[in-house]
């Protein structure tokens, strides 16, 4: 038997395991740092697999490292499992109908992304033990990847030190090796503290962190002018001091989030907008506490581990629908008004097609227009950063990693939608989550047994790091954000 045969087999008999664990992280969505179900029901799994697992690592009650075998290389899968606020949603519904007001759901499916890595490092772990390969696979519980960076405080507290290569899968729309980096970021809480008093009755005595808040801002407004173009700065008040317009607001917090595609021209921001607002207590005799909540760096997208993604992707091939399938995927398609492929989209795929042998390129124009993206995109490098921020970043500074999609969803369903949360335990989710699953494991036994692979993968991070050790943005003594457990 081949080497993907085993792999697809290990992947496909183990398939009602995964298909539960993913399905019981949909029926119980857990937030950020608050994920106790899902990492219980995965580390009992790991366990009985014969894992040696270390629960609570970083300072995370809901982190969690899974091991298998011994010695280099050693190949590391990142499973997420949070869900997001307010997003419950019944499942298989064409409208959107909550199960329970507020309740968080599913909505980038990360019970699939968990589920996967898990099955994934399960099937690598049968592989190695039917060949005796040497290394080590593990399997990363990474919490809090919405809006909490937890791998960024993994990385900060070495968790994936010693890690040769680390890979990543993630539900999507497309089969696709991410092309390109992501924007670093921090999250900053600004909290500016005065003294009340009667507004009319005896104004002078009043020092106002509302004030404060607002010269900060006005402040920040005049920076945006002299910082470089991609650079985003947005804000939140998120406590304005009262509701009351006759007393001086004693206190106000204001949150910042900055974004850049590098996280050195992000921590230069940082340090500018942090004198505006201490510039705007000067001014207001207020205090300022700056809090910071969290941050991430921008990706190393390594090319090595991305072609040995999308080589695998291509091996393996996507998964095949029936008409039941297509016809879901269709209705779907229609509760987003999806009027077919985006004029980028189209640009994308008509200006790849050129360089591909004709049948595969008229497959990859189709297949925008199709219910179910079913090609695997070409294998794309780029070093233009895409709008959004992950902390996959942080661990691709400290060894070579990169991720990748499979089609989970209807082609165009938007990202954190209830459409998402609503698709999430169907056969068109379950193929795709366990396709990813096969092309982690395949991946990860491709680099166990080539050496030279490893190597050449070490080589572009290297180069890629510039002789620079990694430093995290988020500084020592920051905690995580964990919520007492309820
Ligand atoms: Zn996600």
């Amino acid at each position: 038997m081949s080497k993907k045969d085993f792999i697809v087999k290990a992947v496909q008999d183990y398939a009602p395991t995964a298909i539960k664990l993913s399905d019981y992280m949909w029926d119980y969505p857990e937030v950020a740092y608050t994920e106790y179900k899902a990492c219980e029901a995965l580390v009992e799994e790991l366990k009985k697999q014969g894992f040696e697992v270390e629960v609570g690592v970083a300072d995370i009650p809901t982190a969690f490292v899974a091991k298998w075998g011994s010695g280099h290389p050693v190949v590391g899968i990142l499973a997420e499992y949070d869900a997001l606020e307010a997003l419950n949603q019944k499942e298989n519904e064409f409208e959107k109908i909550e199960t329970a007001h507020g309740e968080p759901g599913q909505g980038c499916g990360h019970h699939m992304l968990g589920a996967a890595s898990l099955a994934g490092a399960v099937a690598a772990k049968e592989y190695m033990q039917a060949n005796g390969t040497k290394g080590t696979i593990i399997c990363y519980g990474c919490p809090a990847e919405e809006g909490g960076s937890g791998k960024t405080f993994m990385a900060r507290d070495g968790v994936f030190d010693g890690c040769d290569i680390a890979i990543g899968f993630h539900p999507s729309d497309l089969n696709i090796v991410t092309p390109g980096s992501s924007l670093a970021n921090v999250k900053v809480k600004y909290s500016f503290d005065g003294r009340a008093a009667h507004a009319a009755g005896d104004p002078e005595k009043g020092r106002s962190g509302l004030d404060a808040a607002e010269l900060m801002n006005m402040g920040v407004q005049f920076l945006r002018e002299h910082v470089i173009q991609e650079a985003r700065i947005h804000y939140a008040f998120t406590d304005t001091g009262g509701e009351a317009p006759n007393v001086v607001q004693a206190h106000c917090d204001v949150l910042y989030m900055i974004r850049a595609p590098k996280i050195e021209q992000v921590m230069d921001i940082y340090r500018r907008v942090n004198l505006i607002a201490n510039g705007a207590a000067m001014m207001t005799e207020t205090t300022c506490t700056i809090t910071f909540i969290k941050g991430c760096s921008n990706l190393l997208n390594n090319t090595v581990v991305g072609k040995a993604l999308h080589d695998n992707l291509v091996k393996i091939g996507v998964p095949e629908y029936t008409a039941e399938e297509l016809e879901y995927a269709k209705k779907m398609n229609n509760t987003v008004g999806n009027t077919g492929p985006s004029e980028v989209e189209m640009n994308m795929a008509k200006k790849y097609a050129k360089t591909m042998p004709e049948a595969e390129a008229k497959a990859l124009v189709e297949s925008f227009e199709k219910p179910i993206n079913d090609v695997v995109m070409p294998f794309i490098v780029s070093d233009i950063a895409s709008a959004g921020s992950t902390d996959v970043s942080d661990v691709s500074m400290v060894c070579p990693c990169t991720y990748f999609y499979t089609a989970c969803w209807s082609q165009g369903t938007p990202g954190h939608s209830w459409q998402i949360v609503s698709q999430g335990k169907g056969s068109i989710a379950h193929k795709g989550m366990l396709y990813g699953a096969e092309v982690l494991a395949l991946t990860a036994i491709d680099f166990m047994e080539d050496p030279a692979l490893v190597e050449a993968a070490k080589a572009e991070y290297l180069d890629a790091m510039g002789g620079k050790p990694y430093v995290c943005p988020i500084p020592k003594d920051v905690k995580a954000p964990v919520p007492p457990r309820a």
